[in-house]
């Protein structure tokens, strides 16, 4: 009914703008656990609300249709959207995986599915040659996650998808970070898409939830059995602070988009700033990919700073953003990587991967991009001091 208009239309006026039932605008929540069913013989639509209930089925529709897919799922986190998604694999599968994956999904593949026989390979999911030498006979899985965490490196999905689709396997995105008002990993061939809605879908930090979208009809059938089984399902409460929060997201995004680039800038030229990763800029390496497949590069950045001391010393003089774990939010979060999403990796891989213990990320939220400006100069103004007072200590 809504295809004609554009993506920040569709965002109000979906299948869900009003309840034909009431004429209500914001979606019924329902919460029955059970329907009563009127023949012996034939169910309704609706029977038991772990298999289908409708609050958490117009959330299923909407993202289903913002993602230009078949048939979406909500789930009870990111990880359980994920961890279910993973069950389409079998004893024996091959995943091949971004070596800067969220720190969930690597300890899901490095200590669950490893003991279910699954069996997986890191990647540098930027460089084509890496990702081809680690196929296998039984690859399955190409994970993709772009731009990655914390890292913000771009990975080309149309390219990972026909190189999967070569091999028989599937292709599944992580669009946590973009969003399909920024990026649609299926029309770039992926098959399927993971999100993690608590971050920018949701927006405003308060639910937990996660989805997920197919565009082939068997995939999702498989998947809705899955979803069915495993039971890791949304709760309506929830389903319907997602819905809200998608309502703004073209604007929350418009907003903190604006401001992302503007801080990464400031940060990029700052002299006690050793490196800005944001896709961005042009001297990004995966700038032109990035322009190719998504609207703009988002909200998030991550930045080192000289040492470990002047990252402690930063953080303590911020004064805006939150310190916290999290991302895509109406407040700036400021994160620290290496003690927080990447806890569960071992010091070294982290290392090795470029999550040193002076980088912190960045998630820019609705303050006023010039009140950020302020408030780091002043936090890296504190840092500077620390070290020079440190080295004239000797
Ligand atoms: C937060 C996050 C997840 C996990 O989602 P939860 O809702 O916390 O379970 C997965 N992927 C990315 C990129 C994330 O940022």
């Amino acid at each position: 009914m809504s295809s004609n208009y554009t993506f920040q239309t569709k965002l109000l006026h979906n299948n869900q703008k009003f309840d034909p039932e009431t004429g209500a605008v914001s979606v019924p929540i329902q919460h029955a656990s059970t329907f009563h069913q009127k023949d012996i013989d034939v169910f309704g639509k609706y029977d038991y609300s772990r298999s289908l209930n409708p609050t958490r089925e117009a959330l299923e529709e909407v993202i289903a249709e913002l993602e230009e897919g078949i048939r979406g799922f909500a789930f009870s986190s990111g990880m359980a959207a994920i961890s279910t998604a993973f069950l389409l694999l079998s004893q024996g599968d091959h995943v091949v995986i971004t070596e800067d994956v969220y720190g969930g999904t690597y300890r899901m593949t490095t200590e669950v599915l490893s003991r279910f026989g699954i069996e997986h390979t890191f990647v540098d999911m930027t460089n084509l040659e890496e990702v081809k030498e680690a196929i296998r006979p039984n690859t399955k899985v190409f994970y993709v996650e772009t731009p990655s965490n914390p890292l913000l490196k771009v990975t080309d999905i149309q390219a990972i998808s026909s190189l999967a689709r070569q091999h028989g396997a599937l292709t599944f995105v992580d669009n946590t970070f973009l969003t399909p008002a920024l990026q649609k990993p299926l029309s770039l061939g992926a098959d399927i898409v993971l999100h993690s809605a608590t971050k920018f879908l949701s927006g405003h930090s308060d639910v937990v939830a996660g989805l997920a979208v197919v565009k082939d009809p068997d995939l999702g059938a498989r998947l809705a059995f899955l979803q069915n089984s495993f039971g890791a399902v949304l709760g309506v409460q929830d389903a319907w602070l997602v819905l809200r929060g998608i309502k703004t997201l073209q604007v929350r995004l418009d907003q903190s988009v604006k401001s992302a680039k503007k801080i990464a800038g400031f940060l990029n030229d700052h002299p006690s700033v050793k490196k800005v990763h944001y896709p961005g800029f042009a001297d990004h390496p995966g700038y032109k990919i990035q322009k190719m497949q998504a609207v703009n590069a988002g909200a998030v950045l991550s930045f080192e700073l000289e040492d470990e001391l002047s990252m402690r010393t930063f953080v303590e003089n911020a004064k805006i953003p939150v310190f916290a774990v999290s991302l895509g939010a109406v407040e700036s979060i400021l994160s620290y990587p290496a003690k927080m999403s990447h806890a569960a990796m071992p010091a070294s891989e982290r290392e090795q991967r470029g999550i040193t213990d002076s980088l912190l990320r960045l998630s820019v939220g609705l303050e006023s991009a010039d009140d950020i400006i302020e408030d780091f100069k002043a936090a890296l103004s504190a840092a500077g001091k620390t070290k020079h007072s440190i080295l004239q200590r000797g």
